[in-house]
């Protein structure tokens, strides 16, 4: 099981404490699909800060190399993510005003108190990551040369019965 970072995340935002350490990237689960190799390590660091209005905030900062596999031959792709996100804490459950949710400067973070922060920075590096990760030149496994495609002008040809 992963290593459990439990933070009380109000007063450890109100105290402006810090944590900072390494995830095992083996231990975060959610990114193994990504991967080609389930290898590395995150770093991330996260500190409470207080915002101007007094709010409880988290500035949490990740960063790794992950081996990212490739949507089309699922090589190895070498990511480096870097995460640097301003997490404002809200209570779970509490109503939000419009220009809350329209303020783009931070992000919102519901939590019930205690905060597992092995879980926050597995959220932010998913967050981080391309959708759909290609190189820039590959091919698919056991494609055949891009010369020997067959054409999909082709294929309708063949199933009109009209060859050309
Ligand atoms: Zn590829």
């Amino acid at each position: 099981m992963s290593q459990q970072l439990a933070i009380d995340s109000f007063a450890f935002a109100r105290n402006g404490r810090v944590l900072e350490g390494t995830l095992a990237v083996s231990d975060l689960e959610r990114l193994h699909d990504l991967l080609a190799e389930v290898e590395g390590e995150v770093r991330f660091r996260v500190q409470g800060v207080k915002g101007e209005q007094g709010q409880a905030q988290l500035r949490l900062t990740a960063s790794a190399t992950l081996p990212l596999a490739c949507q089309r031959c699922l090589g190895a792709i070498d990511f480096a993510v870097e995460v640097d996100s301003l997490l404002e804490l809200v209570p779970e459950g509490a109503e939000m005003s419009q220009d809350e949710l329209e303020d783009d400067s931070k992000d919102f973070l519901p939590v019930a108190g205690e905060l597992d922060v092995a879980e926050l920075v597995e959220d932010e590096v998913l967050l981080a990551l391309p959708v759909a990760p290609r190189h820039e030149k590959c091919s698919l496994p056991g494609a055949t040369e891009a010369g020997e495609r067959i054409s999909p002008f082709a294929v309708l040809a063949g199933l009109k019965g009209k060859p050309n």
